[in-house]
């Protein structure tokens, strides 16, 4: 039979991350020495009483529903966890779990999106947020940013971005691709361009807060406490616990929305799993020195792995605030070899010549970049720049 597949299904494509890690993993599989810098996920293990809360669920026959929103234990410790390190008071009803970061962005998309709404989105962006926003028969309106300023929205671009069709404009901080975070300031001049459109809910994903080491975290409503009421907060416990296949992520915003989103979750996958949101109780009010011993990793990765990427003619990095990725400009590499037409076929070049995976910046809506990955070891850092510069300069006229 011929598949008439729906014009929704179409609008979309696979994660551009995903299916490139996909890629560099079946090389592997065939005994080819990949090296994979395209990962998006913490390489440590998820922590043993972390690991011990899961067991215990099963053991003690914690393994059927649970509330769609959560349990109530978890709830309340995602409210202490924003009043301690956020100073933002909650209700346990203005809270809910779902499965990851990924299903609190598409619930809301769902829960607050119509045909013709227009969701800015500033470049680079996580690979996710367009598609779910077409998801949703509404308009993704991609805001270019650019190195000089550090690949952040400006008041001046949000400013001329904004237009009366403007429903939701979307912050990540810090931010997947480029690392890059706003500080507390910039925030608040932002906030006040948003002042003028009372109607503009402010999506603030703060999934990587816990990896910043170049300032202090602060999200819009921190920066501006009037924000509270018109601001979705996403955040969840995999990449800061090193979880990511537990699948546990959590919204905080206005009722009325949480409920909707609610709902939308309750039509579609129902609660979490009973277990994975155990553990999360487990990561949130348990011992919290995994998360500077991680950061600290990361950051001295992050130093080694600048400093010898600049080195390379063409390529240019900026530090990152946090995060577990680099983000640099390849604009002087593909510049200097033309037979390369842009960032997709270097990293295609990569993959082949030097048996690199890294993601093109095109797939994060700003070409002439590359991501690369840090969550991975030293040594292979260490080998991957090796490749990388010596595929380079070896590249055929
Ligand atoms: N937000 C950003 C910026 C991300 O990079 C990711 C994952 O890559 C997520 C949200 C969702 O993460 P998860 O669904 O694993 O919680």
């Amino acid at each position: 039979m011929t598949y008439k597949l729906s014009q929704r299904s179409q609008k979309i494509k696979p994660s551009p991350t995903l299916t490139l890690s996909a890629k560099a993993q079946s090389l592997k599989a065939a005994g080819q020495p990949v090296l994979n810098l395209a990962v998006g996920e913490p390489d440590f293990d998820t922590p043993e009483h972390i690991k011990a809360a899961a067991i215990k669920a099963i053991q003690d026959g914690f393994t059927k529903y649970t509330a769609v929103e959560g349990i109530m234990p978890l709830r309340e410790a995602i409210v202490q966890k924003f009043k301690t390190e956020n100073n933002i008071s909650y209700h346990a009803n203005q809270v809910m779990v779902s499965c990851g970061g990924k299903q609190v962005f598409y619930n809301l998309a769902q829960a607050y999106l119509n045909e013709g709404d227009e969701v800015l989105i500033p470049a680079p962006y996580w690979v996710s947020y367009p598609d779910m926003v077409l998801l949703a028969n509404a308009t993704p309106k991609v805001i270019e940013t650019s190195v000089e300023t550090a690949h952040k929205l400006t008041p001046a671009l949000l400013e001329a971005a904004l237009s009366p069709k403007t429903k939701m404009l979307v912050l990540n901080s810090p931010s997947n691709p480029s690392g890059m975070a706003y500080t507390l300031a910039e925030l608040k001049a932002l906030a006040e361009v948003l002042k003028k459109y009372p109607d503009v809910l402010v999506v603030s994903d703060d999934i990587y807060e816990h990896s910043l080491w170049s300032m202090d975290f602060a999200n819009i409503v921190m920066a501006d406490p009037s924000f509270q009421d018109r601001t979705l907060v996403l955040n969840g416990v995999s990449k800061t616990y090193a979880m990511t296949g537990w699948r546990i992520g959590y919204a905080a915003g206005p009722t009325e929305l949480i409920q909707a989103m609610g709902m939308i979750q309750s039509q579609s996958t129902s609660n979490p799993c009973s277990i994975a949101q155990k553990a999360a109780l487990a990561a949130l009010t348990g011992p919290q020195d995994f998360l500077a011993t991680s950061r600290n990793i990361f950051k001295k990765r992050h130093d080694t792995l600048i400093q010898q990427l600049n080195k390379i003619p063409g390529i240019h990095c900026t530090p990152s605030d946090g995060t577990f990725y680099t983000f640099p400009s390849v604009e002087g590499v593909l510049r200097n070899h033309p037979q390369l037409a842009d960032d997709l076929a270097l990293s295609n070049y990569l993959l082949q010549k030097a048996l690199l995976a890294v993601v093109p910046g095109s797939a994060f809506g700003s070409p002439g970049h590359l991501r690369l990955s840090f969550a991975t070891s030293d040594a292979v850092l260490e080998e991957s720049v090796t490749r990388l510069a010596e595929a380079l300069a070896t590249i055929q006229a």
